[in-house]
């Protein structure tokens, strides 16, 4: 097979190896299909991670294969894992993988990848956001992304913003995680030493450690707990700190 007018423009990226030792690629190229972009969203313990093994899962018994990236994750074997108990493999990126070189190289490998599932999307740049379009638009490759809404401060992560952007489908997530009120759970709040914050550095990941008493360790205890919306304007937590629905940002 030869090179179309199809092709994507040449950019700085390493030449991609010959289509015919990609069969996969070469197959969706001679037949392209819609793909899409589809992100789903919304606070902490919304179930997004149990959506996306779900989604991963359906797909998987129709004989699609599917690749899972993840970030954050501290584990020597990363993986998507859910509160409900199911978890699955996964591969760590960070803000400088290239997602296209990710699956291309999957594929030069000889393995197929026909979707790509990626937790913690609120984690990407827009850069990658940017290369997910490309899978899909280019390579026909769906995907499947799913991440926090807002950070503490209430403002969207950059990966969020940018999957709003350009995503073709959006969903917010919004069935399991309540306030301590009963009201559906909106907005992450940080809790660092047992007192709400509303600024600092975009990202902390929460000490899963147990908690210690304020003052006694030689670093602040870092937590997250969903709130309502007004709960979160009046910095109320309501009045079981150690309550369900406060799991560390994971
Ligand atoms: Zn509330």
């Amino acid at each position: 097979m030869t090179a179309s007018a199809e092709d994507p423009p040449d950019d700085d990226s390493p030449p991609i190896p010959a289509l015919s030792s990609v069969p996969a690629s070469g197959d969706r190229r001679r037949h392209p299909a819609p793909a899409h972009l589809r992100f789903f969203h919304g606070p902490m313990d919304c179930g997004k991670s149990t959506l996306a093994l779900q989604v991963d899962h359906n797909h998987s018994r129709q004989g699609r294969h599917g690749l899972l990236v993840t970030q954050g994750d501290r584990s020597a074997a990363p993986q998507i894992s859910s509160r409900v108990g199911l978890s699955r493999e996964a591969t760590e990126i960070d803000d400088g993988t290239d997602l296209r070189l990710l699956v291309r190289g999957r594929w030069a490998a000889g393995a197929r990848v026909d979707y790509l599932i990626v937790d913690e999307a609120q984690f990407l740049t827009a850069a990658q956001v940017d290369q997910l379009a490309e899978l899909v638009d280019e390579w026909h490759v769906d995907v499947y992304a799913f991440g926090l809404t807002t950070d503490f401060r209430t403002r969207l992560f950059p990966g969020t913003q940018r999957l709003l952007e350009v995503a073709d489908d959006v969903q917010r997530v919004q069935v399991e995680v309540l306030c301590w009120c009963g009201l559906p759970g909106l907005l992450n709040a940080r809790v660092v030493d047992g007192a709400m914050v509303r600024s600092g550095e975009t990202v902390v990941v929460a000490d899963t450690a147990p908690a210690e008493l304020p003052g006694t360790g030689s670093s602040p205890t870092v937590r997250y707990q969903v709130l309502c919306r007004r709960h979160y304007v009046r910095r109320e937590l309501g009045p079981t700190p150690a309550g369900p629905g406060q799991l560390a940002l994971s």
